[in-house]
């Protein structure tokens, strides 16, 4: 069959290689940079400053414990061209990628008349379409918003920022809040409502409290005027250069006469990603959904086995969430408690232990800043409920656990864990201990 996707981020690209693997004929279409907002201005871009942001505190807690006498000079524009140069390797290998699956890319903006598609003025004819358009920046009603900046212009600052204020109170503004005042600015968050609201509240306070040390967080605050030098709020003028984390808007625009939207331009899906019209199939962010990329990727390829004629439904228990702070602070979306595996919850029952000393915290031990576990239980059948863990390396601790999760693995099934030592993932401590349950 002819597949047509346009978007080259996460979603279209794991859909086109899925559809070449099943031996279709696949044409990527992509306007701008392989890869979307994930490689070009989202993740890999805090992944390339959260590394140097890290680096300047390990620095310092090394001088603070009079281990190293460094005289360093930082500087944001070559730390932002290195960024870009490696952001143009990775493209470059993974458009070689792509193209060995298989897959014809072309390099344009894609477009409907009359219901047709088209690139460049030429009819592009398919079997079925996958619309993986991904989103932008969300920029609220604010006047003067022309002033701030996003995400996206957050390489072509010349220096860093002496203020800066970030309007937003989730996962992104977050990270730009404890990047930025790594690197030396002074960092006010400024918060609608609540600051991380779907965050556990421990763990939101352990955040601000110990991760987030130097930024000033205003949570119930509007902000009413943007300026070239600062922000009028409710609580007044505050100076600083403003970046905007008010979410993103997904790109439906070139199929909202074909398909049915949302109230936020999202398309509308089934859990088959199959739209209101008929061979036309949707993932990613323009389906409005968790907005990260393994989503993203999972949404793509179940897009394309029903494209290609193989049943599938996307699964959304247990996904895994990482905030990259100067520790990774990793969490599981809840699942349902009533419905998993159809079983009572009766005896739920929290677990708690401290980071312990390992790789990447033992010079931390001494702040006592070693992040901490949690979890809750249900004793009785083994099901695990709710899991938090702050350490280095939990990000990837929490993907596998997600996958024990999703496949119904139980607390007693860590009786057969054989942890790698020194390590920091508390996670199994916590599961073993529930294990003798
Ligand atoms: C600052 C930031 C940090 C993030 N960090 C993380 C993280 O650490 N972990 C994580 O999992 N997620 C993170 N995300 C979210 C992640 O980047 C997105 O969820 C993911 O990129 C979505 O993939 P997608 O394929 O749906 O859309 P996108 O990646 O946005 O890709 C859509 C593509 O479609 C193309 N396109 C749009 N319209 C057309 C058209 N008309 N014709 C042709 N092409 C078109 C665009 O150019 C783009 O390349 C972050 C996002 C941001 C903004």
């Amino acid at each position: 069959m002819k597949m047509v996707i346009i978007g080259g981020g996460p979603a279209g690209r794991a859909a086109a290689l899925e559809l070449a693997r099943l031996e279709n004929e696949v044409i990527l279409i992509e306007k701008s940079d392989l890869g979307g907002t994930c490689l070009n201005k989202g993740c890999m871009v805090v992944c390339g400053l959260n590394d140097v942001a890290r680096f300047l505190n390990d620095a310092t807690n090394f001088q603070n414990q009079e281990v190293l006498k460094l005289n360093y000079k930082f500087s944001y524009k070559n730390m932002a061209h290195g960024i870009k140069t490696t952001l143009s390797k990775i493209r470059h290998i993974t458009e070689k990628e792509t193209l060995e699956a298989g897959v014809k890319i072309i390099y344009a903006p894609a477009y409907f008349q009359k219901g047709l598609l088209y690139v460049e003025g030429e009819p592009i004819e398919y079997d079925k379409l996958i619309i993986a358009t991904g989103g932008r920046p969300f920029i609220p009603p604010i006047e003067g918003a022309k002033n701030a900046i996003t995400y996206q212009d957050i390489l072509n600052l010349e220096e860093v920022p002496e203020k800066l204020l970030i309007v937003g109170s989730g996962i992104i503004a977050t990270e730009f809040a404890s990047i930025f005042s790594s690197m030396g600015s002074e960092v006010h968050i400024l918060c609608r409502n609540n600051f991380l609201s779907n965050l556990d509240q421990e763990v939101k306070e352990y955040v601000v409290k110990n991760l987030l040390k130097d930024i000033k967080i205003h949570e119930k605050v509007d902000t009413t005027k943007i300026t070239r030098s600062g922000a009028l709020t409710s609580r007044g003028q505050m100076e600083g250069l403003v970046l905007l984390a008010t979410g993103i808007v997904p790109n439906s625009q070139l199929v909202s006469d074909l398909v049915i939207t949302g109230k936020r331009g999202e398309i509308v899906v089934n859990e088959r990603m199959e739209t209101s019209a008929p061979g036309i199939y949707a993932a990613g962010d323009v389906i409005g959904g968790m907005g990260t990329t393994p989503v993203a990727r999972m949404e793509g390829i179940v897009a394309a086995h029903n494209a290609a004629g193989i049943e599938k439904k996307a699964n959304y228990e247990h996904l895994p969430y990482a905030i990259s702070l100067d520790y990774d602070v990793a969490f599981l979306s809840s699942g349902k408690k009533s419905s998993l595996d159809g079983e009572n919850y009766s005896q739920m029952i929290e677990g708690k232990i401290p980071g312990s000393a390992g790789p990447g915290s033992f010079w931390r031990v001494l702040s006592s800043n070693t992040g901490f576990t949690k979890t809750m239980v249900d004793i009785e059948t083994g099901s695990i409920q709710e899991l938090s863990s702050i350490a280095p390396g939990a990000r990837y601790n929490m993907a596998y656990l997600s996958l024990l999760m999703r496949i119904h693995r139980k607390t007693y099934d860590f009786d057969h864990f054989v942890e790698t030592h020194p390590s920091t993932d508390s996670i199994y401590k916590l599961m073993r201990f529930f294990a003798k349950y």
